[in-house]
This record gives C-alpha cells, sequence and structure tokens, in this order.
C-alpha cells in the first residue's frame, strides 16, 4: 500500500495564518519535503515540532522527486512544504504532484494561504474569471511576447513580480495593454507593511520612480474591454451579412445590422461585400 503525499500551505507572511490541520498533518507524517529547510525548521520550532525533512527545491526536484515517490510507494506518508505559500503554485511543487499522480499516489491539498488568492480576493478588481500568469519570462523578448499574447485577454490577470522587475514591467503593462488600464498591486500581504494600492498602469509607474519598490508583489491587471469584432475576426460579420441577405434585406440594410451587431464600421463591410 503506497502512502500519501499532503500538500502544505505556509504562511506567507503572518504566523497567526497556521491552521490547526496544517500544523497537524505535519506532526503526523513520517516526513517533511522543504524547498528551504532552514526556512521550514523556523516553522517547526515555533509549532514545537522536529520532524526529518529532505530538500525538494528548483535545483534538485528532477533527482529528488523520484525519491520521494520511491518512499512514498513504500508506504510512508510526506508533506510537502514551500517557504510561503501554497505548494505547487509557482514553484515545482507540480513536478511532484504529477509525479504522484503518474504512479497512482494519493494527493491530499489542504487549503490555507496563497498569493494570488489574497490579492484578487482584495483588488477591487472583478474577481469572477480570471487567470493566473505566475512570474513572466525572465528574456525582455520572451516577456513581450506572453504579453502580447494577453492583449485581448477580458479576464481580470494576476502575476508574481519580484521588486527589482516591477518597474520594467509596468512599463510593458503601459505598452501593451494601455496606460489606462486598472492594476492592483498587493504588496507585503498578511505583514505588518500590508498595502493595496489601486491605481492605473501610467500612475503606478510614476509611484515606482518616485518610490523604488520593496517587498513581496502580487499585481491584479484588469481585463481587456470585449475585442472590437472587426479586430477579432472580420469574416464572421461577413458571414452575417450573407445571411441578412438571405432573409430578404439589402445589401446596405444587412451591412448596417451587422456593422452593429459586430461593433465594426458597416462601410468597410459593404466595401468587404463588393470585394474591394
Ligand atoms: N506558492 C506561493 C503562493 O502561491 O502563495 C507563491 C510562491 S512564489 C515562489 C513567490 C511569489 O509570491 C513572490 O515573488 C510574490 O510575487 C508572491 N508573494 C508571496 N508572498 C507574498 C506576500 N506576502 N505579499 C505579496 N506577494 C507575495
Amino acid at each position: 500500500m503506497s502512502g500519501k503525499l499532503y500538500l502544505v500551505p505556509t504562511p506567507i507572511g503572518n504566523l497567526g495564518d497556521i491552521s490547526r490541520r496544517m500544523a497537524d498533518t505535519m506532526a503526523e507524517v513520517d516526513f517533511l519535503a522543504a524547498e528551504d529547510t532552514r526556512v521550514t525548521v523556523k516553522l517547526l520550532n515555533h509549532l514545537g515540532l522536529k520532524k526529518p525533512m529532505v530538500s525538494y527545491h528548483r535545483h534538485n526536484f528532477a533527482t529528488a522527486g523520484p525519491a520521494i515517490v520511491q518512499r512514498l510507494l513504500a508506504g510512508e506518508s510526506c508533506a510537502l512544504v514551500t517557504d510561503a505559500g501554497t505548494p505547487a503554485i509557482s514553484d515545482p511543487g507540480e513536478d511532484l504532484v504529477a509525479l504522484c499522480a503518474q504512479h497512482e499516489i494519493e494527493v491530499e491539498a489542504i487549503p490555507g494561504p496563497c498569493a494570488l488568492i489574497c490579492a484578487l480576493s482584495a483588488s477591487g478588481l472583478p474577481t469572477a474569471r480570471f487567470t493566473f500568469e505566475g512570474f513572466l519570462p525572465q528574456n525582455k523578448k520572451n516577456r513581450r511576447a506572453h504579453l502580447d499574447s494577453l492583449r485581448n485577454e477580458q479576464r481580470t490577470m494576476i502575476f508574481y513580480e519580484a521588486p527589482h522587475k516591477l518597474e520594467d514591467t509596468l512599463e510593458d503593462f503601459v505598452a501593451v495593454f494601455g496606460p489606462q488600464r486598472r492594476i492592483a498591486l498587493c504588496r507585503e500581504l498578511t505583514k505588518l507593511h500590508e498595502e493595496v494600492v489601486r491605481t492605473t498602469l501610467a500612475q503606478a509607474v510614476e509611484d515606482c520612480t518616485n518610490r523604488p519598490p520593496r517587498g513581496e508583489y502580487v499585481l491584479v491587471v484588469e481585463g481587456a474591454e470585449e475585442a472590437p469584432v472587426e479586430q477579432a475576426d472580420p469574416q464572421m460579420a461577413l458571414q452575417r451579412v450573407e445571411q441578412l441577405r438571405g432573409e430578404g434585406l439589402s445589401l446596405k440594410e444587412a451591412c448596417a445590422k451587422a456593422a452593429e451587431e459586430f461593433g465594426t464600421k458597416k462601410r468597410q463591410l459593404y466595401d468587404m461585400s463588393l470585394g474591394k
């Protein structure tokens, strides 16, 4: 019988966020897999626990992962903990979970602190539909290409960012999303100097120049307004013209109606219909 992997979230800055279930799980498992054993030992000391630990981080996951899986297959139980927040979100925990899934090892996720959810809920921006983008690529060209792919994204977008890269990232946001797009800069969440600044991208860049950013940030960016259809797919508006013509409307009337429905220019549709 194989053991179980528990995903144990840890506080992102406030020890008061440790739950009974997190503490009980860490106390009960056979061993912990920790991103940084020095960080986790402080948490264990706080809880008055002593546990065997192995390291599991971005530099050793390719070898450490299979070793943990072997122990789980042999029947041991393990709690995966990262430096802060929910394991497997923007950290190599996702590889360990995938490996467990491949080996049909049970994985139990314990709910708890997660920077992106904490930021989204406090952002004041629409929360019904969102996309989590994690850290942007480091390379400037890849970063811009990634942002370009989000140009027409209508869902609220969430990014993790390091303070020393914040200004460049905000400038890229302005270039791609425009200066008036709203943003919530969520800084040092759950900590003493917690701050949520709700502003525009242009103002955020200016603030950044005046006050060098410090601490940990989650950036929550408003989604795009509905994309004009002529940009998304002019052929669809044209098909609608054909359909309306089939229903007996004149070309002029069909273009006017389709233009209204698709938010496009009737002249443009008219010209396209005539093959101009
Ligand atoms: N797995 C963690 C989670 O989802 O909560 C995140 C791990 S990721 C390696 C670390 C990033 O999360 C930081 O660079 C920052 O963008 C964000 N973050 C973590 N703690 C934060 C806090 N207290 N306030 C704001 N952002 C935070």
